[in-house]
């Protein structure tokens, strides 16, 4: 096996070793109060908060610009735009420009939560309905076999 090198070293250059790695504290540059911990010959520091705060994490989204069009709208028989186009199915009808009423984007809106909160309550009444039929079953079970170590006794 090698030895390991070992280097010596007088105490003054020992010192200077450490006195090489001493670091000062400042308060943080932005005044938020914390410490930081710097090179000496550093003239100040921010410390971790406020770099992080310097480069948000999460970018905001720019929001999509309303188009004026509705979800699924192209699955829709009739739609109309606000500006008087009439779309057969995503397809555009141009003899038809102007002849119907636009359709109403808030109230498809409206209607599309409202069909969200139905199906909502129509699954979670089912699995309660699950888990209810499961629980007869365990029970079922349970008694089955208590009846067999009845008999068996
Ligand atoms: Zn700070």
């Amino acid at each position: 096996m090698k030895r390991k090198k070992v280097v010596r070293m007088s105490k003054t250059e020992f010192s200077n070793l450490k006195q090489h790695r001493k670091t000062i504290t400042l308060e943080c540059a932005t005044g938020c109060g914390r410490q930081v911990e710097v090179d000496p010959d550093a003239i100040s520091g921010i410390c971790h908060v406020c770099t992080l705060n310097m480069a948000p994490l999460i970018k905001k989204v720019d929001q999509p610009k309303p188009t004026g069009f509705s979800q699924g709208w192209k699955l829709r028989k009739v739609f109309v735009h606000g500006d008087g186009r009439v779309f057969n199915q995503g397809i555009e009808q141009p003899e038809l420009k102007g002849t119907l009423p636009s359709t109403d984007l808030k109230a498809l809106k409206e209607k599309r939560v409202v069909n969200k909160k139905i199906r909502e309550e129509r699954k979670a009444r089912r699995e309660s309905r699950l888990v209810r039929q499961f629980e007869k079953k365990v029970e079922a079970r349970k008694k089955l076999k208590k009846e067999k170590e009845q008999l068996e006794n």
